[in-house]
């Protein structure tokens, strides 16, 4: 198979002009494609150039304009949660509904054996479909904390060749105002994680905040919250996390999750939280599939609005905004493959993306890797050749018909593209 040599050309490939760093760039396309050459060398990029500017001197494969993008990067997930859908169903599809389901499956199962199956079981089907990092919520109360990030780390270490992984604790913010609280930010420390949590308005909050704040500072940790994830016009938690960021001038990177509400807000209120969310510069991610399946989720009513952030007002006025898969056959969310690009398509078709598609691809590659610290997501010599050729030239061919077909390329090389099978867990499921 061509792409198993040493060293080769892909030719004529078509490549978004925002992940490229080409001192002359081509003519982008219509949707900001651009047509160029890659030449990788020992498992990494060592030449991007404009395609028919060099003849290729070695093996090559002509792609005639099918698009490459770098692998992608998956920043919110909850691999412990996943798969769970065949013993903790969601009868009623509400957030509710997925709180107390959730809750009991972690009491009644999450041991070693079975945090480590299904986590794993994620990231297969992330690798094979082309995802190269992963940052996953852990839940962290009480002693699943020990089991699942003990889980965690092992499967962060095996698999540190094909996946990057992080982990964040997951809890309610009121956790850390307890002695289990600060152990666990000592916890994340040591296993250099990023301190998490769930805000939920209350009277408290500002105690609340101020405090994770605090644990976050002296142990120099990034802080990653879920935020918001209601349609509730007073839920305020994003532009409090805000304030609180300037107020302790706080210089580590603070992420925040889902933040719902800000759709359902006046245009005074979205405009003095987006100001103070760019000033504390913190990175919004958008979880738009299971932000579809539990907002405004009504029995027997249908939904009337799409769940998601303004991810456009926030990346108009420059914050960062990335989208991620969130939950995965869980009662959070009954589907899901852990596909970045079936979250990128469904993004773009919940949001609006495509007119025009801009530099949004961005919320997919260097955008999510600029909130893990890593150095990825661009198509750039001596970077890794870490790579996805999609069976389609333009978006609207890629976004249009199941890319399930992709090649993957890990250094160089093409992968196994087999997706586990449904079966492996099938003992965990109907264990009772
Ligand atoms: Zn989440």
């Amino acid at each position: 198979m061509m792409v198993e040599a040493e060293s080769y050309w892909l030719t004529n490939a078509h490549v978004p002009s925002c992940l490229l760093n080409l001192a002359h760039l081509p003519q982008p396309s219509r949707e900001g494609l651009c047509l160029v050459n890659l030449k990788i060398s020992q498992g990494n990029i060592e030449q991007v150039t404009i395609a028919n500017s060099i003849k290729p001197d070695v093996a090559y494969l002509d792609l005639q304009q099918q698009i490459v993008l770098p692998c992608l990067i998956d920043v919110h997930t909850h691999l412990d949660k996943g798969h769970i859908w065949e013993r903790s169903p969601n009868p009623d599809g509400t957030f509710d509904m997925a709180l107390s389901q959730g809750n009991s499956d972690r009491e009644k199962y999450w041991q070693p054996e079975d945090v480590y199956r299904r986590l794993e079981f994620g990231l297969k089907c992330s690798y094979a479909h082309g995802t190269q990092a992963i940052r996953t919520h852990i839940d962290s109360s009480g002693k699943q904390a020990n089991i699942s990030l003990e889980v965690f780390q092992s499967l962060q270490s095996a698999w540190r060749d094909k996946i990057t992984l992080q982990a964040v604790s997951l809890v309610s913010l009121d956790y850390y105002q307890t002695q289990a609280g600060v152990a666990l930010a000592d916890k994340i420390a040591e296993i250099g994680g990023i301190l998490g949590g769930v805000g939920w308005q209350n009277p408290d909050l500002e105690t609340q905040l101020d405090n994770i704040f605090t644990l976050a500072k002296e142990r120099n940790l990034d802080l990653d919250f879920h935020t918001d994830e209601n349609g509730d016009p007073n839920s305020l938690c994003l532009q409090k996390i805000a304030q609180t960021a300037i107020k302790h001038d706080f210089s580590n990177q603070i992420t925040c999750g889902h933040c719902c509400s800000l759709a359902v807000q006046s245009a005074d209120v979205v405009n003095k939280t987006i100001e103070l969310v760019k000033q504390a510069k913190i990175a919004v991610v958008s979880l738009p599939m299971c932000n579809l399946y539990l907002q405004d989720r009504q029995q027997g009513k249908t939904p009337h609005w799409r769940g998601v952030t303004r991810v456009q007002e926030l990346q108009q006025q420059g914050v960062p905004v990335a989208f991620a898969s969130d939950n995965c056959r869980d009662p959070f969310f009954g589907f899901g493959d852990h596909d970045v690009l079936e979250v990128f398509e469904q993004a773009v078709r919940i949001a609006h993306l495509d007119a025009p598609y801009g530099d949004w691809i961005t919320s997919v590659t260097t955008t999510p890797a600029g909130i893990m610290n890593l150095p990825l997501g661009k198509i750039i010599p001596g970077n890794a050749a870490d790579l996805i050729i999609f069976p389609a030239r333009y978006f609207s061919e890629l976004l249009a018909r199941s890319q399930h077909n992709r090649i993957v390329i890990r250094q160089g090389k093409q992968i196994n593209p087999d997706l586990p099978d449904y079966r492996e867990l099938d003992d965990l499921l109907t264990r009772s």
